[in-house]
């Protein structure tokens, strides 16, 4: 029997506010613990949290990003559970009514194509703090400074159908977040955070089968990597004719599985509940309509104006787009050098492929667009070859000079001038009689000799254009 995945995430996006969701504390990331903490995120009796607006506002900024309907009233509830890291005994979020419902994201894969994945609902809500493990002695310590920063949760409807598409929608959501400046997205510090569920069905079935969870996720590949794992044992299960059993399973990255961390007997009963201590949220049309109208180009609407306007493949657009400060590099490119094709290959090919071996983001990038820019105007202007380009190139990345000054300091410019270049070829057909013989009684293939003897002898200066053309006239060709 075939079956087909079901999988929908909820992903936790830590909100780049300054101070708490409800308190005045700062949010800084590295504190020294428990610094960062006052009554109200520790939760002493007799404190009255207030909302803080930029929370609201951002959480509105991702609500209409991604098409949501906002709800013009919506409540905190208590979510009640016991945990060292949340000393007040629950977790103010939202439950029953969130701040946004139903959106969409779109998604695009190989194997599928393009594809919209349902946004079921986004809500606020505080971050628990942190337990610490001493390695040598069997002590935990709690520290507090993470209680009360900003969270959205963001949570999908079950419409992925492969581990390729949910890294798909995870990248394109962290895009998102990103363009419009709320969240840092970094899977590794705990910034954005997901939790896979995943179920199997018969393929050609409607009903859903029962589903994992499964925690402790934090990086794409370890997405993927859990998705492809956790498929695999279900599809097992299945076939021996066993069940799934519904639970959250944590991801092991060493030993590359999933395992059991807690099944739905221990499933936790929040109890949610109003929160008594908030007024309900009640957001007016105008504030909705100012955020909307100082939202940014979201990635989607940059690839698809890098295709119609620039005439780039949607590939290229899309590879551009992807992250806000790769296609802000390409932009500020073209304002030097206004060919988009060229360029694109650049920051695409080399520029990518030398950030990666260094293991650079583009905003730390040793060759600025406007250098970059300027190597591609030399290319064009026939000052340098395009082979001669690659090695300037290395140079501007390793010194972070201007390609101007590499190019004159190594005598690198291009010979172009016709009667240097015919005293080279001159004296190269002079020493390579039989060559010329062969050549001229047919062997046209030799063509390629002379251009390479010609370089060697111009170390990679000649202009390949002009040496074809003085070869060709001297030749008889
Ligand atoms: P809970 O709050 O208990 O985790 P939800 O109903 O909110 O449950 O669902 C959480 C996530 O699980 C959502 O992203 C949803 O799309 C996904 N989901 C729900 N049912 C299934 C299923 N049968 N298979 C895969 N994913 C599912
Ligand atoms: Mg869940
Ligand atoms: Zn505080």
């Amino acid at each position: 029997m075939e079956f087909e995945p079901v999988i929908g995430l909820e992903v936790h996006a830590q909100l780049k506010t300054r101070t708490k969701i409800f308190c005045g504390c700062s949010t800084a990331f590295g504190a020294p613990p428990n610094t960062h903490v006052c009554p109200v995120c520790l939760g002493l009796p007799g404190v009255l949290p207030v909302l803080n607006r930029e929370v609201l506002s951002f959480s509105i900024r991702m609500a209409l990003a991604t098409g949501c309907r906002i709800n013009r009233e919506s409540r905190f509830a208590r979510k009640n559970y016991f945990y060292p890291d949340l000393p007040k005994g629950y977790q103010i979020s939202q439950y029953e009514r969130p701040i946004a419902e139903h959106g969409r994201i779109t998604i695009e894969t190989a194997e599928a194509g393009t594809a919209t994945v349902g946004i079921t609902r986004i809500h606020m809500e505080e971050d628990a703090g942190k337990l610490v493990h001493d390695p040598d002695r069997p002590v935990s310590r709690v520290d507090l400074n993470r209680t009360g920063v900003p969270l959205i949760e963001i949570v999908s409807e079950p419409d992925l159908r492969s581990p390729e598409q949910a890294g798909a929608y995870l990248r394109k959501l962290r895009a998102v977040v990103r363009y419009l400046e709320i969240c840092d997205g970094n899977l590794e510090e705990g910034s954005f955070r997901c939790d896979a569920n995943v179920s199997l069905r018969p393929r050609g079935t409607a009903a859903f089968g029962t589903r994992a969870e499964i925690k402790n996720l934090n990086s794409f590949r370890n997405v993927e990597r859990a998705l492809h794992y956790e498929i695999e044992r279900q599809r097992e299960r299945l076939l021996d004719g066993e069940t799934v059993v519904q639970e959250t399973r944590l991801w092991d990255p060493d030993k590359n599985r999933t395992f059991s961390m807690r099944g739905k007997e221990e499933a936790h009963d929040y109890r949610y509940f109003p929160d008594p201590d908030l007024l309900p949220v009640v957001i007016d049309t105008e504030w909705i309509e100012a955020i909307r109208a100082a939202l940014p180009e979201l990635p989607d609407a940059r690839q698809n104006r890098y295709v119609r306007e620039l005439g780039l493949s949607a590939e290229d657009a899309g590879r551009l787009a992807a992250a806000r400060e790769t296609g802000d590099y390409f932009e500020a490119g073209l304002e030097v050098f206004s060919q988009p094709k060229p360029l694109a290959n650049w920051i695409l090919g080399d520029l990518a492929a030398h950030l990666n071996a260094a293991g650079k983001d583009i905003e730390e990038a040793p060759v600025t667009p406007s250098q970059l820019g300027r190597l591609l105007q030399l290319i064009d202007e026939g000052t340098i070859s395009g082979k001669i380009a690659k090695s300037v190139f290395e140079r501007m990345a390793a010194t972070g000079q201007d390609p101007d000054v590499i190019v004159e300091a190594q005598g690198l410019r291009q010979m172009s001038d016709t009667s240097e270049l015919e005293a080279v070829i001159d004296r190269i057909l002079a020493e390579a009689p039989d060559e010329v013989a062969a050549f001229r009684n047919g062997k046209t293939k030799l063509m390629g000799f002379f251009v390479g003897q010609v370089m060697k002898a111009t170390r990679g200066k000649a202009n390949p254009r002009k040496v074809n053309a003085i070869l060709t006239e001297k030749l008889g060709a």
